[in-house]
């Protein structure tokens, strides 16, 4: 199987997890845990910045920071539902949990409840009693032991007091990051399952077209509970091919709303794009295409994946009208990647559900391609020859020649006389007309630009 993109092979990408009640200091301890510069934050258009989830890295070692930070919903008990809330993104997408409380203002009874909840996840819970400013000035200490959390942290979020002891639990069991090999990076595609990952908000079909995807008898393949992450990949033939669908064990528990489950579809979705080589994007497509669908788009960009965009509920549009004004909806919202390969099905009823493999096997094939230089080269003498390349800094910008410097996803490097690349529109005109003279849809295309 191809090697996963150099920069994106944090593979099982660790997930630390913050909950605690509001104003106990989560979203000031998200922030001391990122570090201004250690944060990997995808700036993408399309696409806002992520309040509550981060890439971080540290020591050689990369993990997934979740804040469940604003989370409370405007529903009857607020405190509950964020309980609730907390404990489903601790138990389906974290592997270590952080329980923040108030070592100034001490407990409130909904912070028992949670600590009993998080007690019984067998999961590594950390308490870390916050504000305390005075170093090893503990206050209330008997009130926290009492939760039967271990091991304890006392922590200053604001001031930094504190972080050491609570950074090596964070980074407990996380291993460095390999060294980049000076590998080939032209290796051979070799046959393999293609890894595909089901992404999506809540809601939109993503484990009916799972059930879908793997035939019923196969939907029940059961789960493996007590490992720590409960990663269930799935391996199905379709097209006369395999396909893994990778960790699948998040998509098949019970859908629930609310602004809990919107933050654990983007966890669950970073987490399996991580691991895969095509992304399918469900949509509904009975909704308009929204912010946080395009959220989730922009993270599979980033992660330079292949994608394929599933536009499922397709039973629910009536007529011509209504299809082509769901049709130009997502052209509008996913217009920052434009080449999304769509796929219309009914999960429900299982129409067309047959092209989604088939369709997946397409973007890996385009994704996964070798793009021979002697035809590269001679399509980018005709587009110099169409539109010449500007001039900068007073010198004709050339464009000498040009080669693929790694596959899946294609990356092509262009050789030219300038240290300076070209305009954005320029480069824009160039990445336009090469993708058109392949087939990329369902692929990103990487172009770079070095002084020969
Ligand atoms: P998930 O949260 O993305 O995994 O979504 P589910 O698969 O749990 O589906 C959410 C709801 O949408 C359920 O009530 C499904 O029965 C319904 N649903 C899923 N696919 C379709 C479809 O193609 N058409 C219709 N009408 N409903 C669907």
């Amino acid at each position: 199987m191809l090697p996963f993109p150099r920069e994106e092979t944090l593979s099982n990408l660790s997930t630390v997890v913050i909950v605690g009640r509001p104003n106990v200091g989560k979203s000031t301890l998200f922030n001391r845990l990122l570090g201004r510069r250690k944060a990997l934050v995808h700036d993408m258009p399309g696409v806002t910045r992520d309040r509550n989830l981060a890439i971080v890295q540290r020591e050689g070692r990369s993990f997934q920071l979740v804040d469940t930070g604003g989370l409370l919903g405007a529903t009857e008990d607020p405190l509950i539902s964020l309980v609730e809330d907390q404990v489903a993104i601790a138990i389906e997408g974290g592997d270590r949990v952080l329980f923040v409380v108030d070592g100034k203002e001490g407990l409130l009874p909904i912070e028992r409840d949670l600590a009993a909840r998080l007690r019984k996840l067998g999961k590594p819970v950390a308490l870390v009693v916050n504000k305390v400013d005075a170093p090893g000035h503990e206050l209330r200490g008997a009130e926290f032991h009492a939760l039967g959390l271990s091991p304890v942290f006392t922590v200053s979020a604001e001031h930094g007091g504190g972080m050491e002891p609570l950074w090596d639990f964070v980074l407990e069991g996380i291993p460095p990051e390999e060294e980049a090999e000076e590998a080939d990076p032209l290796r051979p595609a070799e046959e393999g399952p293609i890894k595909v990952a089901i992404v999506g908000r809540p809601n939109v079909g993503k484990s009916s077209l799972l059930n879908r995807l793997l035939g019923e008898e196969r939907a029940l393949v059961s789960e493996i509970p007590g490992t720590t992450r409960d990663p269930i990949d799935v391996t199905v033939r379709a097209a006369g091919r395999e396909f893994t669908v990778v960790d699948t064990a998040g998509i098949r528990r019970h859908a629930k709303t609310g602004p809990g489950a919107e933050i654990l579809s983007v966890v669950l979705a970073r987490r399996a794009l991580e691991q895969c080589h095509v992304a399918l994007l469900v949509l509904d497509a009975s909704q308009k295409p929204g912010h946080q669908d395009a959220h989730i788009a922009g993270l599979i960009e980033a992660a330079r994946r292949g994608v394929v965009l599933i536009l499922n509920k397709w039973d629910l549009v009536k007529g011509e009208g209504a299809s082509r004004e769901v049709e130009e909806a997502v052209l509008e919202k996913f217009a920052f990647m434009d080449y999304l390969p769509i796929v219309r099905v009914s999960a429900r009823s299982g129409r067309a559900t047959e092209k989604v493999l088939p369709a997946a096997a397409r973007a890996y094939r385009n994704y996964a391609q070798a793009l021979p230089t002697a035809a590269l080269n001679k399509k980018l003498q005709q587009i110099v020859l169409r539109v010449s390349p500007p001039t900068i800094q007073g010198k004709e910008l050339k464009l000498r020649y040009v080669t693929q410097t790694g596959q899946a996803p294609p990356i092509l490097t262009v050789f030219t006389n300038s240290k300076v690349p070209p305009p954005v529109n320029y480069s824009r005109y160039l990445k336009k007309e090469l993708r058109q003279a392949y087939d990329l849809l369902g692929s990103p295309l990487i172009l770079k630009f070095r002084k020969e």
